[in-house]
């Protein structure tokens, strides 16, 4: 390690903008999956090169700067590598921490790529209102969890799925959901959406899409709403499942919009103006799950396709 890091060292002195920092929080994402994808396969970010560290969003102290935004010391988030040290050469991508009041690791979430795309997906592309009746599915994860939360401090009716009972029950006891169903035990799925809507849904927060699409479309309000934030059913599917009840978007003239959260981090200033509050009153509240060291950090990541994961998958290489 001690080589690795005077070699960076010796980058930073040629006068280049790089930083070199010290990673403490990886963030483990299911966009990553994408960037396992074989190549020639069109994919929305770079894929990952065999025998270079995988890269991702992540936690880090800087110990050498060559950037005036950033000086030794400081925190940043942002892309970083599933390694102990990393060259950052692209610094203008990162966000400096300035609340540190906070966990660190939030940032890796709540704080990070996961909360900017709860609150870009909530407010500007599911356009809501109050009273509103709001669906979230993988509803307990790194997003759905915030999702569900300013939902409701906005004033909506808000159900979630998940696929377990602690889920489930994190869903009704701590995140203040309205209702939640265990979507695993649930054998028809437009019978489970009825039971909780019985007027139909105005708003659904899209995170898996394949089958419980399928049956949202059956229980849509006229001019509802679907914010497609990520379909993560359909991922490791050779073949994307196929959708029935397409007709329901004309009958019920829904708008569905698809988004990715990198447009919209220049609100990100105003998120955390909104969220920061927020969360120091107790108002909003967010579970990690932590796997410590870096050689679990693999498996933690596969585990968000089996809904391992209770809460946002974090992983620490570093405390300090
Ligand atoms: P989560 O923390 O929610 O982890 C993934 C969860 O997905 C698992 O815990 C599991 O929860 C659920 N899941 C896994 N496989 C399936 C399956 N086959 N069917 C149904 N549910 C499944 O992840 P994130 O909150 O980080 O991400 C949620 C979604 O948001 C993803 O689709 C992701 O791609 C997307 N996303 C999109 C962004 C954008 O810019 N558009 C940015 C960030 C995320 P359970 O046990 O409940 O099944």
């Amino acid at each position: 390690m001690e080589v690795r890091e005077s070699t960076m060292k010796l980058r930073l002195l040629e006068g280049s903008n790089d930083l070199l920092v010290k990673n403490l929080y990886l963030s483990c994402d299911p966009y990553m999956r994408f960037r396992m994808t074989k190549p020639n396969v069109p994919v929305y970010v770079e894929p990952f090169r065999p025998g270079s560290p995988i890269t991702g969003y992540g936690v880090a102290r800087v110990l050498e700067s060559g950037h005036p935004n950033f000086k030794k010391g400081d925190l940043l988030w942002g892309l970083t590598g599933w390694e102990e040290y990393t060259l950052i050469t692209a610094p203008e991508t990162c966000f400096k921490i300035e609340h540190t009041d906070v966990p660190l690791s939030y940032y890796t979430g709540l704080l990070g790529m996961a909360g900017m795309t709860a609150y870009a997906g909530f407010f500007e592309v599911c356009s809501p209102k109050k009273g509103e009746t709001v669906f979230i599915s993988a509803a307990s994860g790194a997003v759905g969890q915030l999702v569900g939360q300013l939902a409701k401090l906005f004033g909506c009716y808000v159900v979630g799925s998940a696929g377990s009972k602690e889920k489930v029950d994190l869903l009704k006891n701590k995140f203040g959901f309205d209702d939640a169903f265990n979507y695993k035990e649930e054998l028809d799925l437009d019978a489970a959406l009825k039971r909780c809507f019985p007027e139909g849904i105005d708003i659904y927060f899209e995170n898996v899409g394949g089958k419980m699409l399928d049956a949202v479309l059956l229980s849509m309000k006229l001019h509802g709403r679907i914010a497609v934030c990520g379909m993560i059913s359909q991922y490791n599917l050779e073949q994307p499942e196929g959708i029935h009840n397409l007709t329901n978007f004309i009958l019920k003239r829904i708008r569905m919009e698809g988004f990715m959260v990198s447009d919209y981090y220049h609100l990100y200033l105003k998120f955390l103006e909104t969220v920061l509050p927020q969360i120091k009153e107790g108002k909003i509240v967010y579970v990690e799950d932590t796997a410590e060291g870096l050689e679990n950090a693999p498996t933690a990541l596969i585990g968000l396709f089996y809904g391992r994961n209770v809460g946002k998958q974090v992983v620490v290489v570093s405390r300090e």
